[in-house]
């Protein structure tokens, strides 16, 4: 590859970078759009339950009050026959049974007409409770179905926008990036907070601050092939600097120590971009 070539190459991935950053930010925010509602979606489900267990109480309520009513319907009925009775009584102790019979119904009668008047009171606050509940669910619910609304056209708008990302990463790469370039490029953008392509600046890279091989900033400086950072993954390109530390010693002593020091680096380079 000449130099100018690759140059060019380095050019459209600093140009796609720019794009990428972009869309996968779009794309971030999209995946946390939803989780803005999780509350309010878990909030909603609370109040369906709390509402079920409410009418389920005032349903209980109604059928005690119902059973209550009967009840005193009874006794009612029950002291009106015993008094009734009184009419035709012919002995004194008939009258006194009846007497005591009639007191004890008057004395049950009492009692089922008070219980019959708490558990209708009861009914009467529990239904307003469950109009109430009612009314806060409908509204809650009408709030949740216009925010799920306004969330789905925000996300299809940013989704309409990434794809537009996607049309201009397609046309820049178009001009010379290749496929696997592109998808190695890509990945380490999204991987490495937006920056996929930095400069070496004398022996060190400017992405993870690692000081690199002679031999290796010696083959980035040919610019013959597309060259990764052992240590970050990021593409690299040669850039003078001023500030550059020459390490060139240090690196010499380090690769004595170590003689297969540069056998992992090199071009061909086969990074494994899943455990970026
Ligand atoms: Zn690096």
């Amino acid at each position: 590859m000449a130099d100018n070539e690759l140059q060019q190459v380095h050019n459209l991935l600093i140009e796609l970078q720019d794009v990428l950053k972009k869309k996968f930010a779009l794309e971030s925010e999209i995946e946390s759009l939803p989780k803005n509602l999780s509350g309010k979606r878990a909030e909603l489900i609370r109040a369906r339950e709390e509402f079920l267990a409410l009418t389920e109480k005032y349903n209980l309520a109604k059928e005690t009050a119902n059973r209550t009513a009967l009840d005193y319907e009874t006794a009612f009925n029950q002291r009106v026959s015993s008094e009734k009775k009184m009419e035709t009584v012919s002995t004194q102790r008939e009258f006194d049974a009846l007497s005591k019979e009639i007191e004890e119904a008057k004395i049950t009668e009492t009692g089922l007409n008070k219980a019959k008047k708490a558990t209708q009171e009861e009914v009467d606050a529990l239904s307003a409770q469950v109009a109430e509940k009612e009314a806060a669910l409908d509204q809650m619910d009408k709030e949740v179905t216009s925010k799920e609304a306004e969330l789905e056209a925000q996300i299809a708008e940013s989704r309409a926008e990434v794809a537009k990302y996607d049309e201009e990463c397609q046309r820049i790469r178009e001009q010379g990036v290749s496929e696997s370039v592109y998808t190695k490029f890509s990945s380490i953008v999204k991987n490495k907070n937006g920056l996929g392509i930095v400069p070496v600046h004398g022996q060190v890279c400017q992405g993870c601050n690692m000081i690199l091989p002679v031999q290796f900033v010696n083959e980035i400086h040919l610019g013959n092939s597309t060259m990764y950072c052992p240590y970050c993954s990021r593409i690299l390109f040669y850039e003078e600097s001023e500030d550059a530390i020459d390490y060139s010693a240090e690196l010499q002593d380090m690769e004595e120590e170590e003689q297969n020091v540069t056998a992992d680096f090199g071009s061909d380079v086969d990074i494994d971009l899943d455990s970026i």
